[in-house]
């Protein structure tokens, strides 16, 4: 009997990253199954079989050769092996010599089942790992070269793919704490050339950061991206206390651009600077950014309320730019929550920032629902209003 094998997500990546890839891959394909649906799933006492009931049905019925996805996501988010990735899947006719195919369990289409949760959760990290595995961005629906509604009427491409690009606002509450800040910057580089303690300078960015309601974790993840993890080398010199290349422009010699007197005004300019991408509302402290007049000027104001907007702007040509900030935060993200923040040995509160954290999570998720139904209503309105 043909099996098939379960992952959880991060497990598969490890699993396709083991592998040796031999085509070209540059298209990621989504489907929904229509049928199974979420609740045939839920009922099989033995959920391989759901799998199997496809290859059964795609050899011998449709006299496939193998299944014709690569993968499929069940409702409880695990991700199940099909078509070896080294084969091309039977997806999208005429579209499938670089795809990489995704089945999605359930019937998303409107009034149907909801794609939420652990699936939904597991599908965008998903697309993401493989985005970054086969360094593209290119998400193909399957309605997208066919006349159906395939991966389900209820699915907005644009929010789909904003989701999967993680937009993250500048503006807003530091979510890291100051241990994992301080915990990520020490492994990457244990002696860091600063002016001041290393908890000296996170509590600035964590203080500055609040005062003017920026998330002082992406400023300080982004000081890591420009000072290379406050090692320098570039045109700006650690006397400096510029902690984001202000004024120092490509051609500039070392030492040039802007110096601060104090390693809290550096974090301050930094932080207006960042502001005054994100949002037109002006600093509350008096401006110390020499450049925030130079973005105001250039009317650049307020035009980057996400980070991966800074692309092109906070830094030209920027390709990624800030995607590489949201590397850096995620890697934040990750060290454990223990040490300065917490009192020793309480775990309770250790346990209770995880479960509100998962909370928020989840949270976000619902949110995405609601804007969903949201648009499909207002369109739903606009459709009736015309006829
Ligand atoms: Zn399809």
């Amino acid at each position: 009997m043909r099996r098939f094998q379960s992952y959880k997500l991060e497990s598969y990546l490890e699993h396709l990253k083991s592998l040796k890839i031999t085509r070209e891959i540059k298209d990621i394909h989504l489907h929904h199954t229509w049928k199974p649906t979420k609740k045939g799933y839920h009922l099989a006492s033995n959920k391989e079989q759901v799998i199997y009931g496809m290859w059964k049905y795609h050899t011998e019925t449709l006299g496939w050769q193998d299944i014709g996805q690569h993968v499929t996501v069940s409702p409880d988010g695990l991700v199940w092996d099909g078509r070896d990735v080294n084969q091309v899947p039977a997806s999208i006719m005429g579209y499938n010599q670089k795809a990489f195919a995704i089945e999605m369990i359930g019937n998303f289409d409107k009034g149907q089942e909801v794609l939420e949760g652990a699936q939904y959760e597991a599908v965008v990290k998903l697309i993401q790992g493989l985005f970054d595995l086969f360094k593209t961005d290119h998400l193909v629906f399957h309605r997208d070269h066919a006349s159906k509604t395939c991966p389900g009427s209820s699915l907005d491409k644009a929010m789909f793919l904003d989701r999967i690009h993680r937009k993250v606002k500048i503006m807003g509450t530091a979510v890291a704490t100051h241990s994992q800040m301080k915990q990520y910057l020490l492994s990457v580089n244990p002696s860091p050339k600063l002016n001041s303690s290393v908890d000296a300078l996170i509590v600035y960015y964590l203080e500055e950061g609040d005062m003017e309601g920026v998330r002082g974790d992406i400023a300080f993840a982004q000081a890591l991206k420009e000072t290379g993890f406050f090692r320098y080398g570039g045109i700006v010199t650690p006397d400096q206390n510029n902690y984001a290349g202000l004024g120092a422009l490509a051609g500039s010699k070392p030492g040039e651009g802007a110096s601060f007197p104090t390693p809290r005004i550096g974090v301050r300019a930094h932080i207006q600077h960042l502001k005054g991408y994100a949002t037109k509302e002006p600093p509350k402290q008096p401006v110390v950014d020499p450049r925030y007049a130079v973005l105001q000027n250039a009317g650049l104001l307020g035009t980057a309320p996400f980070v991966t907007d800074l692309n092109g702007k906070w830094a030209v040509p920027g390709k990624d730019y800030g995607e590489g900030i949201l590397k850096i935060l995620d890697k934040i993200l990750s060290m454990p929550l223990t040490g300065n923040d917490t009192v020793p040995g309480n775990q309770m509160f250790i346990e209770e920032i995880k479960q509100l954290r998962e909370r928020v999570a989840a949270l976000e998720m619902e949110i995405d629902r609601y804007k969903l139904l949201f648009h499909n209503i207002s369109h739903q309105i606009q459709t009736f209003q015309r006829q």
